[in-house]
């Protein structure tokens, strides 16, 4: 087998058994690989009664057939577990070396099942795994336990993805970090992993699998790496993450109104004093790439205060969600407040804005100082990052914070229309309001508010796949077809964790994918399948969501995040769901009347045994 191990590596932490599942090959063409292959895995396991923090709930490290090879930007691997944040589909991907690290050691994941009795972490190398002892680990943060870890293993290759306080204390929203502070963030993985007494992954080795045609995949490269002419303005974005960082994208989207501040409020705020010049003029010391990648979006900066020296971040979602999104207009503390949540290992997307709905709630009165003791006010830079520590402790405040806004508007008793979030997964940095795809991408990714399975406003900015018919257009058009086009654009998307490759990637046609694949696994992929292995891993994931108890009703946005501003140039816009959802459910063969994928269509996908559960 070309690409593939052909095997993951099963881990039960309950009877300290190891085994490994064979993978079939007519999986991996179905499903490629990552969170595509991760669905169809964990598929069987998914049930309501399934308690995401109970030894039951599978969690699911995995890499791609692009994973260690020459493909530049697939350096990443995805993790995927029932989420305890959302109590559906959860999926995560971070960057980095681990999932190269991963796949080295002869396996194509590991599975993580049952619970262990005390702190435990796995090394995992050249096809052995230990289950070692963590009790001097617990307690520790993300750095400090790398730090440790590295030391102790001491073999220069060794990788580690690791929890930190959040993911003990079970934060629903905990993060998993790895390597330069990437964070597989979403979904609350990291308190999964908490609930196993699993501190952390290390592994290493020198066993890849071989690429069917290496020279043809230098040629593929080659010609995927050419940037039409279509796509200059989505060129002129990666170049702009190369010179400042993802955060670079901060002005701009403040001009396009693509920055929810004041808790999805406003969309006009100073935003020279916190964006990519202001971090490279005053704090940059470089840019750091993950594997392979000639983009290099990540940043270390120097910040010298509390005792650290550099910090790793901060990336834009983070500084738009702990900075405007509260009104923060502080640098300084946004960093610190990042650096924060990724030693606590803690998403900075549901922290920023878990703490904005709670600066909104005071200032409505829900909170007072009496029930939270402190102050919560707009823009406070002092109480966020006292908040990120109560979080991440689950101190006072913190407690009910840590469960994130959709809890908390029901501890609260307010309104779900004003918790920023889709099927419990807070929504993240670019404003529904700003470009209408997105709201459709939020309403019906498989693990709720997603910025990165439909990250529609790149389509609208330049970055259309005309081999996909997904053509770049008004931002603010509600029509069927803009719901059918994000559709496309999602599946084409939904293969991005299973290749895997970077949403950054200038990799983006089908064909060129396609080709890639080929190359990698001699296999005869064209662009109509793969885009169709897209599309079957979504509506896989989409069958999962329904037996896990979502309807139609869940594919819904919340009026916070949808009635019009009255400022910005997205000031009276709102998208007209009804005709955007209306086009996309038809484009997607679904029940347009409930929400499920039709029989005719999951046959049509070859996802025949999922018909029993729609
Ligand atoms: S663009 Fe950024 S996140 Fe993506 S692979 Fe490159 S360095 Fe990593």
């Amino acid at each position: 087998m070309y690409g593939y191990h052909g095997k993951i590596l099963q881990v039960d932490l309950s009877t300290r058994q190891t085994k490994d599942i064979e993978l079939k090959e007519e999986d991996l063409r179905k499903f490629i690989g990552g969170a595509g292959l991760s669905a169809k895995l964990l598929y069987p396991t998914m049930s309501k009664n399934l308690d995401p923090l109970g030894p039951e709930n599978p969690l699911i490290f995995i890499t791609g057939p692009f994973t260690g090879t020459a493909i530049p930007s697939t350096g990443r691997h995805t993790i995927c577990a029932k989420s305890p944040l959302t109590g559906v589909w959860g999926e995560s991907s971070a960057g980095g070396f681990f999932g190269v690290s991963l796949k080295s050691t002869g396996y194509d994941g590991v599975m993580v099942v049952g619970r262990s009795d005390k702190p435990v972490y796995l090394l995992i190398h050249d096809g052995i795994v230990e289950i070692k002892d963590a009790s001097h680990l617990w307690g520790k943060g993300f750095y400090q336990t790398k730090d440790i870890l590295t030391k102790e293993v001491g073999e220069k290759r060794a990788r580690i993805s690791a929890i930190g306080q959040g993911g003990e204390n079970l934060i629903k929203y905990a993060a998993i970090m790895n390597d330069d502070g990437r964070a597989a963030g979403r979904c609350g993985l990291g308190a999964v992993m908490g609930a196993k007494k699993l501190k952390a992954i290390v592994t290493y080795g020198d066993r890849r699998p071989k690429v069917a045609y290496s020279d043809k995949l230098k040629e593929n490269i080659k010609a995927a790496l050419v940037v039409p002419i279509t796509e200059l303005s989505a060129l002129s974005t990666l170049e702009m993450f190369k010179e400042f960082g993802s955060i670079g994208y901060l002005d701009m989207a403040m001009y396009i109104s693509d920055v929810p501040a004041k808790y999805f409020s406003k969309s006009v705020f100073p935003v020279e004093e916190i964006d990519g010049k202001a971090l490279k003029q005053n704090y940059y010391v470089k840019s750091v790439a993950c594997y392979g990648c000639p983009i290099g979006c990540g940043r270390l900066t120097q910040y010298g205060q509390h005792g650290i020296d550099k910090v790793d971040g901060p990336e834009y979602e983070s500084a738009a969600a702990l900075g405007p999104c509260c009104m923060n207009l502080d640098l300084d503390s946004i960093i610190y407040a990042s650096h924060l949540c990724n030693d606590y290992g803690i998403d900075t997307i549901s922290t920023g804005v878990s703490i904005a709905f709670a600066m909104y709630l005071y200032e409505k009165g829900v909170l007072t100082k009496d029930k939270t003791g402190m102050e919560i006010k707009w823009g406070d830079s002092k109480a966020i990052v006292g908040l990120v520590e109560k979080i991440a402790k689950r101190e006072g405040v913190g407690d009910i914070l840590a469960e994130g806004v959709k809890r908390m508007a029901e501890k609260f008793g307010v309104s779900q229309d004003e918790a920023a979030h889709v099927k419990g997964l807070e929504i993240p940095m670019h404003d529904p309001r700003a470009f209408f795809g997105d709201a459709v991408d939020y309403a019906t990714a498989p693990r709720g508010a997603c910025h990165t399975k439909g990250d529609y406003y790149m389509v609208d900015i330049g970055r259309g796949v005309l081999d996909a018919s997904v053509i770049p257009g008004d931002r603010f058009e509600s029509s069927e077809n803009k719901g059918a086009m994000v559709a496309r654009y999602q599946n084409l998307r939904d293969l991005f964790n299973s290749l895997p490759l970077c949403t950054y990637s200038p990799i983006i046609s089908p064909g060129h994918i396609a080709g890639l694949l080929n190359a990698v696994t001699r296999w005869d992929f064209n662009p109509d399948s793969i885009m169709m292995a897209g599309e079957r891993s979504f509506n896989l994931k989409r069958v999962i969501n329904i037996k896990l108890g979502i309807t139609k009703k869940d594919d819904k946005l919340p009026k916070i995040a949808t009635a019009p501003l009255s400022e910005g140039t997205s000031q009276g816009k709102e998208p007209d769901m009804e005709t955007l959802m209306r086009g996309h459910y038809k484009e997607r063969g679904w029940d347009v009347a409930t929400g499920k994928p039709t029989k005719k269509k999951l046959e049509q996908l070859g996802l025949s045994e999922a018909i029993k559960d729609i």
